[in-house]
């Protein structure tokens, strides 16, 4: 039988989002709680030997792209490491981050070869910076930012579409096209209750664009989200959007996410997910893959998200976007 991932409707699983901590330095509003918020016990995550095991497996089983996200992947202990070890097995590693720690991080990254870093980055003002994140960071993202373009990895912006920073929208594309770094715009989604009132689409970020710059589509893929993306000729910016509310792209999905503690998630929409984890302990391909072909038996032809239903009982922090 050919050794390959499949859902019911033929979408063949290529991509794999690794959550490898569910902990973070920040408390993005729209990720996670100020209070109140618990994290995983150590106990209970894989250990780096147990990822190690699950992507090589996966590989073989027709998996090309690994993200590695949290919570946030760089507070993970032995993290650098870890990737040292991945990149012997798995080629093409990717990772998002907040950018916290990334100028200290920049030299090894470049070392092992990363294929891609997504920095993510809602505004360019300190105070909205804190008042986002509820720490006072802006100027060391902005530091690992720049080491990241003098080393010339390869690098992308991730912002998050809201109202409260729907000024910044320009500012941040001005920031990315003069550093020539494509930079995508995310709709907010409600895996938590508190996004709804602060929700701005694609089509009202568009209409503030325009009254700027024009805005030409381009046909060619950039990347290996699901980001459709467009041109500014007057600063040869890229832009991107993601917008899982208002344009759909579940068609073309060929993702799984996997959280810190083993759980396999087949739809980010989809709350059911399964555990791999013992399978994963016994080092038992056989079950391994049975579960998740079993799992992605489930996985619906697309979600319903509605910006009016929280669509998870978990947040973003815990699931790794
Ligand atoms: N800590 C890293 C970071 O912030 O890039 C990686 C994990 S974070 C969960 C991954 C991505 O999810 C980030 O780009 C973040 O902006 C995005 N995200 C978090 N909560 C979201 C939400 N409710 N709607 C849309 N995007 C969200
Ligand atoms: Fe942390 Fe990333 Fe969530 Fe912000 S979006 S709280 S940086 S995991």
């Amino acid at each position: 039988m050919k050794k390959e991932l499949r859902d019911k409707f033929g979408r063949k699983v290529t991509y794999l989002r690794l959550s490898i901590t569910d902990r973070c330095n920040f408390k993005c509003f729209y990720c996670k709680p100020i209070k109140d918020f618990k994290y995983i016990p150590h106990g209970e995550i894989l250990r780096y030997e147990d990822l190690l095991f699950l992507a090589e497996t996966l590989k073989e089983y027709g998996v090309e792209k690994i993200r590695l996200t949290g919570g946030e992947p760089f507070v993970r202990k032995g993290f650098l490491n870890f990737l040292f070890s991945l990149k012997k097995i798995f080629p093409n590693i990717y990772i998002t981050t907040n950018g916290y720690f990334l100028k200290e991080s920049v030299g090894k990254l470049k070392k092992i070869g990363i294929k891609g870093l997504n920095v993510s980055l809602d505004t360019l003002k300190r105070e909205l910076f804190k008042e986002i994140t509820k720490v006072d960071a802006l100027d060391k993202v902005l530091a690992g930012i720049e080491e990241a373009i003098k080393e010339r990895l390869s690098l992308k912006i991730n912002t998050v579409l809201m109202k409260k920073s729907r000024g910044e929208i320009i500012d941040l594309i001005k920031f990315a096209s003069e550093r020539k770094i494509p930079i995508r715009f995310i709709e907010l989604m409600p895996i938590s209750s508190r996004v709804k009132k602060e929700f701005l689409s694609e089509n009202e970020a568009k209409e503030i664009i325009k009254k700027h710059y024009s805005l030409i589509p381009i046909d060619e893929k950039i990347g290996i989200g699901p980001s459709r993306y467009l041109k500014v000729p007057e600063n040869n910016g890229v832009i991107g959007f993601i917008s899982a509310l208002t344009h759909n792209f579940c068609e073309t999905c060929d993702k799984i996410r996997i959280t810190s503690d083993g759980k396999l998630r087949v739809c980010l929409a989809l709350d059911d997910e399964i555990s791999i984890k013992e399978a994963v302990l016994k080092r038992d391909v056989k079950e391994l893959i049975s579960l998740i072909k079993n799992a992605l038996d489930k996985k619906p032809f697309s979600h319903n998200m509605s910006i009016y239903d929280q669509i998870s009982g978990k947040n973003m922090y815990q699931i790794g976007g």
